[in-house]
């Protein structure tokens, strides 16, 4: 199943997609989902964030060779921060361009959405917990990041630096698919899940051990290599296998 959210004529659905076609669903797609008979084309709506989260938990620093471009070295325990929902934008959304940012990278990831509440869960029942799969691009402005201390809330918090969808794809084996980052048309980042140092099993243990995770809370899962910066006009995608391709354009804020 694949999930959207959506607005069409000033009114805001969830709907299931199949291909281009979408059914409207009334209630909660967390636990009481019903058909309400619309179907609508995809072409005809404006996708949204797929869920709205109280918070949005990001992994740094879980692909090797991406560690090693950032010149860190791999962490003994899943390393996360947190970035605002007010960060939140979905495909199709402009990523705005600070007017305080010298350099605004991208960061590809695979997006975890959470099914239900989840607070001191085992590995092994970790998969219980979760909704779905959707494509992440946490917008980063390095240069604010990296100032000494280390500090990941300057440089990834602002508005729309979080750019998620287009869908919820459930069902799907999260630790073994393809994901690229696409750049104007051109391939920068192609990893698999498969080479996270964390599996998302691992990741979401560790955070329900510190804090409560809540139905449509998001936990991404870091980016691999290929990390570079984006300029105000260029089109950035996130593409991952069995979900979708997430696309934004950045913008000036004059823009
Ligand atoms: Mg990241």
């Amino acid at each position: 199943m694949k999930f959207v959210r959506f607005e069409y004529e000033g009114a805001i659905a969830h709907g299931a997609l199949h291909d281009e076609e979408i059914v409207e669903l009334q209630g909660s797609i967390l636990d009481s989902r019903q058909e309400t008979g619309r179907k609508l084309r995809l072409s005809d709506v404006r996708l949204l964030p797929p869920i709205l989260p109280t918070k949005i938990v990001c992994i740094g620093q879980n692909y090797l060779e991406h560690i090693a471009e950032i010149g860190a070295t791999p962490p003994d325990e899943p390393l996360y921060f947190l970035k605002p929902p007010s960060s939140l934008v979905g495909t199709g959304d402009a990523i705005i361009y600070p007017h305080i940012a010298t350099r605004v990278d991208y960061e590809g990831e695979l997006a975890v959405v959470i099914g239900k509440e989840m607070k001191n869960v085992s590995r092994a029942d970790a998969a219980d917990y979760i909704l779905g799969y959707s494509c992440f691009n946490d917008v980063t402005e390095r240069d604010l990041v990296n100032v000494k201390p280390l500090n990941l809330t300057l440089g990834k918090s602002f508005d729309t630096f979080s750019a998620l969808g287009p869908c919820i794809a459930t069902d799907i084996d999260p630790d073994n698919l393809r994901l690229r980052t696409i750049l104007n048309g051109k391939t920068v980042q192609d990893a698999s899940t498969h080479d996270c140092v964390f599996d998302v099993a691992t990741i979401l243990s560790f955070l329900s051990e510190r804090l409560t995770l809540c139905p449509g809370d998001i936990v991404t899962t870091g980016t691999p290599v290929g990390i570079a910066p984006m300029k105000p006009g260029d089109v950035i995608e996130v593409e991952i296998e069995k979900i979708g391709k997430l696309s934004n354009v950045v913008r000036s804020p004059a823009a």
